[in-house]
């Protein structure tokens, strides 16, 4: 129960509802969003609904607050989420992460942003400078990456196109010591298609050098932005000669964007030649080299190697397979570089004594789009995933703090999507491995040759459908979509691209054509241009299979953490701050699982408080508490207030903590208090 909040404002906490219905929760979550209370807690889990307008909650009077306090002292907040993760982190020493999760714009970054500006500000409290540097380097990170890896859409003017784990790693003092940063799956294909109304990554029109004024007017050159990117890079300790490069780059996939083919007779020809010598000042490489990689590729035949001529159509598909490879591998190594920089480098435990970390995970939630594609796909596995973890985490976590407080405790049951994960990931029969065995065929294999092997493969999954499995579903189409029952509701995909998508191929001219520029950073980027095509042995990894395995180790890692949660809810699409659009909201609570989540934190113990706490807290409403008490131990002096104020059967007693089943015990508790006070 929160403190300083009354009534008026709805319950701080779900737990507190009267009825665990959707109904309620619904009507609380209204009336807080309402009353400007745009954080809600379920225990220790977060909800927030976006505001869509500058709350004054986020200053330094604010975070002092906080700091160092309980999480039902003070009015839910992402700071109190914060502090718990850093407490448990400093205290206890365990290694922590915050888990943000919501749909796009529902307010993840800005959520991450605020806890990170949190802990910068409760940490290094001497002032030490090197602390300052490396707390003043993990922020400036965040300027870059957006600047690379956001974009504006329909839904988000800001949105993230990428996920984002980042750790900070903490001495024993507590103070930041550095940190390391994990990117999963960037949307690349937004380099060379937006949707109408939406933009390229913020980057491309941030670029100055090597753009004519033409195209500088053409791409909306935004010199404030470009400035301010450019100088969180060199204080993150970027250096000229590859700050430079990334804007080339920049410029080089901008010029690939307006490059043409056109065929005379049976040749493939470059109908704008003149930006190929752009495009060889630019890559730091000879012209007839961009022009040979452009139309030609090299084949192997047998033992001899020969120069193929693409077609028309073979040649577009290579230049924009080649804008997109290295608009993504520029992100990589950007995120590489920062993490060369703000990893914790010979670590010396002597030096820093223990080193924890607190991790921040910010990544996109479950989508349901008009047509979903391969990265829907890849998301919603991702979301999938999350959920097996938060499934097992919550649980776990609750088991373990009965377990080491010696109270008796009832396994309940609920939805378990490890089905459905494994539907997707599962070796040999699972949807990605179906998706690499058509990949891996010689020969044209079409999206409709995969979508029949998932048919064939996946007939009898209670989680899987397509029009041929159930004819009478006019809302699939045949050869093109199947449909899977996810934790969070149907989602039909279009296998339109999924092969594609998947192989990513990218021709090994192109590899090698960026290895050997004279562009000594651009190099570095291309190491497997070094192989010459009888060189090159192995297929590369499929998109299906690296985002897996990424997201493997990422579940893996986060669940040797501590966790704790932040969901985001999205009010409504058209960035109101006034706007609640019922079912928007009602729909995201339902597939967040949050209802759920509050049956299963209310099936436990709805409440737990360390005794010193408790009696701090209530001490005032018993005769044999007030103002102090003569009892052997504190544990004895709650058990007392209890037995007098009749709450004996609603509570357990563990070894360090008060245990409270029901609600309307605290809701008691906290009237007899304010009478009292
Ligand atoms: P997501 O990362 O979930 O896609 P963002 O964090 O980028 O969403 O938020 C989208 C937009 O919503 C932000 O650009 C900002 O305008 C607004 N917003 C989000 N959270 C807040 C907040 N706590 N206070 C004020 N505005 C917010
Ligand atoms: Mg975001």
């Amino acid at each position: 129960m929160a403190e300083h909040e009354s009534l008026e404002f709805g319950k701080a906490d779900f737990v507190l509802l009267d009825n665990v219905s959707l109904e309620e929760f619904m009507a609380n979550l209204k009336l807080r969003f309402e009353k400007g209370r745009i954080y809600t807690y379920i225990g220790e889990v977060v909800v927030s609904v976006n505001p869509y307008r500058a709350m004054n909650i986020y200053g330094r009077d604010t975070i002092e607050q906080y700091k160092g306090r309980e999480l039902y002292e003070r009015p839910p907040h992402l700071f109190a989420i914060a502090d718990a993760a850093y407490k448990a982190m400093k205290r206890r020493n365990k290694d922590t992460c915050i888990v943000i999760s919501g749909e796009s714009g529902a307010g993840k970054t800005e959520a991450s942003k605020y806890i990170m500006q949190y802990i910068a500000a409760i940490t290094n409290p001497s002032q030490r400078a090197e602390v300052e540097r490396v707390k003043n380097m993990l922020l400036k990170s965040n300027c870059v990456l957006e600047a690379f890896g956001n974009a504006k859409t329909n839904r988000n003017d800001n949105s993230s196109r990428f996920g984002k784990y980042m750790d900070i790693n903490f001495d024993f003092k507590g103070d930041p010591i550095g940190g390391h940063i994990n990117n999963y799956l960037l949307e690349k294909s937004r380099v060379i298609f937006q949707q109408e109304g939406e933009r390229s990554f913020h980057s491309f029109y941030q670029v100055s050098e090597g753009l004519t004024t033409d195209m500088k007017k053409l791409f909306l050159f935004c010199y404030a932005d470009f400035k301010a990117v450019t100088d969180a890079m060199k204080v993150i300790g970027f250096t000229t000669e590859e700050i430079q490069t990334v804007y080339k780059i920049l410029a080089t996939i901008l010029h690939l964007g307006n490059l043409k083919f056109g065929s005379d007779g049976d040749v493939t020809l470059i109908e704008n030649s003149k930006l190929v010598s752009v495009l060889g000042d630019l890559l730091s490489t000879k012209d007839e080299n961009v022009e040979k990689a452009l139309l030609y590729r090299t084949v192997a035949t047998g033992r001899d190697v020969i120069d193929k001529q693409h077609t028309h159509q073979e040649a577009s598909y290579g230049r924009d397979a080649l804008a997109k490879a290295i608009y993504e591998r520029l992100f990589c190594w950007i995120v590489g570089r920062i993490n060369d920089i703000i990893e914790v480098k010979n670590y010396d435990a002597r030096v820093h004594g223990k080193n924890t970390v607190i991790g921040v995970l910010d990544i996109y939630g479950f989508e349901i789009f008009q047509n979903n594609s391969f990265e829907q796909f890849c998301i919603n596995y991702c979301n999938e995933k999350l959920q097996q973890l938060f499934i097992q985490l919550v649980l776990k976590q609750e088991q373990e703090e009965y377990e080491r407080e010696g109270i008796p405790w009832k396994h309940i049951d609920y939805f378990n999507n490890q089905i459905i994960v494994d539907l997707v990931e599962q070796q040999h029969k699972g949807i990605f491995a179906v998706l690499d065995e058509a990949c891996m065929n010689v020969g044209k294999v079409t999206d409709e040759m995969f979508l029949q092997a998932l048919n064939g493969k996946l007939a009898k999954h209670a989680h899987y459908t397509s029009r041929k499995l159930s004819p009478t579903d006019k809302n699939l189409e045949f050869d093109r979509d199947f449909r899977i029952r996810h934790y969070a509701g149907n989602v039909a995909y279009s296998v339109v691209g999924f092969i594609d998508k998947n192989k990513d191929t990218l021709f090994q001219d192109f590899k090698r054509l960026l290895y050997n520029s004279s562009n000594p950073v651009l190099k570095a980027m291309w190491p497997e241009g070094k192989l010459s095509i009888t060189e090159v042995t192995k297929r590369p990894l499929t998109a299906a299979t690296l985002f897996k395995n990424s997201m493997i180790s990422l579940v893996e890692n986060l669940a040797r953490k501590e966790p704790y949660y932040v969901r985001c809810i999205k009010p409504n699409d058209v960035k109101s701050p006034l706007l609640f659009e019922h079912e928007r909201c009602k729909h995201q609570v339902e597939y967040l699982g949050l209802l759920e989540n509050v049956r299963v934190r209310r099936a436990g113990f709805a409440n737990r408080q360390l005794y010193p706490r408790f009696l701090q807290r209530y001490k005032m409403i018993s005769e044999f508490t007030w103002p102090n008490h003569d009892l052997p131990s504190d544990k004895e002096a709650v058990k007392r207030l209890l037995q007098g104020c009749g709450f004996e059967h609603d509570v357990a007693y563990g070894k360090t903590k008060v245990f409270i089943r029901t609600p309307r015990t605290i809701f008691s508790l906290e009237e007899q208090r304010a009478e009292m006070v």
